[in-house]
């Protein structure tokens, strides 16, 4: 394995037309990946797809506002989650960007996230969180990388976790990883210098990286469709940033994605 690809979403209805021929590209790119799912018919999605491919695996979770009507399950996530194919519980977290806008909504995410951190726990899998917030700071209202880091410094986890799409500054990145946390870098780090402070901040052994296909294509396909044999395009722009030889990156990611996730290859 060359690259990984540490949060997909391959069994989207974006692949039904070429899911196969994206699987080979993936292949041909030496490309492993985590196929992630947003609610709980995504999620057995995600794991009939990782149980037919030996480069793939599956996380199960329900999304902090896709599905909005989902109560979490956990009798039936936990059955899923217990299978060998299945490496990490989410994508869970907080999103104010697209929801949380009043008390009631963000006491759901709220809900929903704990009892997603109580299954990783349970199960003792990684938690992959998706953590994002609304366009304008509201003073005197506790963002949502706030409410994250609060939760997750009073839980003081004893699985990895892992912030996906990682798209904050070096400030943040800092306090996520003295919490532990390995941060999951995106397509957006190739087209703009925003993000390259907090991989500067990020140490390498905490650094995972991920495509969010089919969203988020980086450099040369931005505004198309994303997928898994694309990541190339993120790890080449890390190794830019960090100013390191693009195999010794490759290689490193590969060796963190293999740690975090317990898989081999
Ligand atoms: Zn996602």
């Amino acid at each position: 394995m060359d690259y990984f690809d540490s949060h997909c979403h391959l069994q989207l209805s974006q692949f039904d037309e070429d899911r196969e021929a994206a699987l080979v590209r993936m292949q041909e790119h030496k490309t492993g990946g985590v196929v992630v799912g947003t609610d709980y018919a995504m999620s057995v999605a995600a794991v009939e797809l990782a149980k037919q491919h030996d480069f793939l695996w599956a996380a199960v979770g329900l999304h902090p506002n896709d599905n909005a009507d989902e109560l979490f399950d956990s009798p039936a996530y936990e059955k899923l989650a217990r299978d060998p194919k299945v490496v990490a519980i989410g994508e869970c977290g907080l999103d104010y960007f697209r929801g949380g806008g009043t008390f009631e909504e963000k006491t759901t995410q709220r809900m929903r996230f704990e009892m997603q951190i109580e299954l990783a726990a349970k199960v003792g899998k990684p938690l992959i969180i998706h953590c994002r917030d609304s366009q304008q700071r509201i003073a005197n209202i506790t963002s949502a990388h706030e409410e994250m880091l609060n939760i997750l410094g009073q839980r003081k986890l004893d699985i990895p976790v892992i912030i996906h799409f990682f798209t904050g500054t070096g400030e943040l990145a800092q306090k996520y990883v003295e919490l532990g946390c390995y941060l999951s870098f995106p397509g957006p780090i190739t087209y703009t210098d925003m993000y390259d402070q907090s991989i500067l901040d990020t140490p390498m052994d905490r650094i995972l990286s991920e495509t969010d296909s089919p969203f988020a294509a980086p450099v040369p396909y931005r505004g198309k469709r994303n997928e898994p044999s694309y990541v190339d395009h993120v790890v080449a722009k890390i190794a830019l940033i960090k100013e390191m030889d693009l195999p010794d990156v490759a290689a490193q990611i590969v060796q963190n994605s293999q740690k975090v996730f317990g898989v081999a290859g």
